[in-house]
C-alpha cells in the first residue's frame, strides 16, 4: 500500500466503518508508524493530535477496534478501515461518533419504538393498548391483517395493498414482542437458510 503521508504533515485521515453494518463509526488520523502498528496487530492505532502520540483506540476503555479490511482511496491520501468494535466507539457513550440511528435501518428503529411503548407502558399508545389485550388478541390481529393483505393482493389497487402490507409488518413486530422474540432472531434464521 502506497500511502502518501507527506500531504498533511505526515498524517492521513482514517475513516472507521463497522464491518457488519457499514455504519461510519469515527474518524481519526494515522502517521506511518500508527499505520504499520495497525496492520501488524490487527487492532486500530491512530496518531492522536491532541495527545501528540500513538493512540490505540480502546487503550483506556477496552473498546478496541478489530481490523477486518483496509482500503486506500483513489489518490492515496485517505484510509478506509472496516472494523468490528468491541463495544461503543464514541467517548460520549453513543455507539458511533456520528449519531445513534439504528444502523440496521428503519425496521429495527420501529422495533425499538414498539418495544419502548410496551416496556414503558405508554397509556395512550395504540401499540401498548393492543399488547395489553394479550397474546391471543395480538396474534388474531396479525391474522386479520394477513387476510386483508391477501384480499388486496387479488384486487388491482397497489396503494391499498401497500398499506395492508405495512399494517401486517407493524402488527407482526408487536407479536414478536409479545412472544419475547426479536427481529434479529428471525433474521438469523433466514440468514442461515441462505447459506
Ligand atoms: P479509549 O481509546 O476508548 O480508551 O479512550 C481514551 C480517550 O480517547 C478518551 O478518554 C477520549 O478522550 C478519547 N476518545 C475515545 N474515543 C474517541 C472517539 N471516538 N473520538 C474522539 N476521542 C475519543
Ligand atoms: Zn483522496
Ligand atoms: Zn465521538
Ligand atoms: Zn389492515
Amino acid at each position: 500500500m502506497n500511502i502518501n503521508f507527506n500531504k498533511s504533515e505526515g498524517l492521513v485521515p482514517v475513516i472507521i466503518q463497522d464491518d457488519r453494518t457499514l455504519q461510519v463509526l469515527m474518524l481519526g488520523y494515522m502517521n506511518e508508524e500508527a499505520f504499520e502498528k495497525t496492520k501488524n496487530e490487527g487492532i486500530v492505532t491512530f496518531f492522536s493530535r491532541s495527545k501528540n502520540r500513538l493512540w490505540t483506540k480502546g487503550e483506556e476503555s477496552g473498546n478496541f477496534l478489530t481490523v477486518k479490511n483496509i482500503e486506500i482511496d483513489c489518490d492515496n491520501d485517505t484510509i478506509l478501515i472496516r472494523a468490528v468494535p468491541k463495544s461503543v466507539v464514541c467517548h460520549t457513550g453513543s455507539f458511533g461518533c456520528f449519531g445513534d440511528k439504528n444502523p440496521k435501518g428503519f425496521l429495527y428503529e420501529l422495533e425499538e419504538k414498539i418495544n419502548q411503548r410496551i416496556d414503558e407502558k405508554v397509556e395512550d399508545s395504540y401499540t401498548y393498548s393492543l399488547f395489553q389485550r394479550g397474546m391471543n388478541k395480538v396474534a388474531q390481529k396479525v391474522g386479520e391483517e394477513a387476510v386483508e393483505l391477501v384480499i388486496e393482493a387479488k384486487d388491482n389497487n397497489d396503494d391499498l395493498f401497500k398499506n395492508e402490507a405495512a399494517d401486517l409488518l407493524y402488527h407482526y413486530l408487536i407479536l414478536l414482542k409479545a412472544k419475547n422474540i426479536s427481529l434479529e432472531n428471525i433474521e438469523e434464521i433466514l440468514l442461515n437458510r441462505n447459506k
